[in-house]
């Protein structure tokens, strides 16, 4: 990495696929007891950003996008607590 410009730090929206401003995106990280939001961003494990489009949201939880992406398996108790973040 070269620091020839001050860019604003972006990253991948697993659902859309776009690249999003990072101040936009809700990470989500895999742990040991399941999947939650990350919100200092750093916490350890495999990660997947999802941006703050309603679409993406609403696909977050009702779809496996997100669980492919942290290469596992949703459960009900994980789609409840995701629901409750992105809704906040
Ligand atoms: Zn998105």
């Amino acid at each position: 990495m070269t620091h020839r410009k001050k860019t604003v730090p972006q990253r991948m929206c697993v659902i859309c696929r776009n690249k999003v401003e990072k101040r936009r995106l809700t990470r989500f990280v895999r742990t040991s007891n399941g999947v939650f939001a990350d919100s200092t961003g750093k916490q350890d494990g495999r990660g997947a950003y999802v941006c703050d489009a309603a679409a993406c949201r609403d696909r977050a939880i009702t779809t496996d996008v997100l669980g492919k992406a942290l290469r596992y398996v949703l459960t009900d108790a994980d789609r409840q607590r995701i629901r409750e973040v992105v809704a906040s």
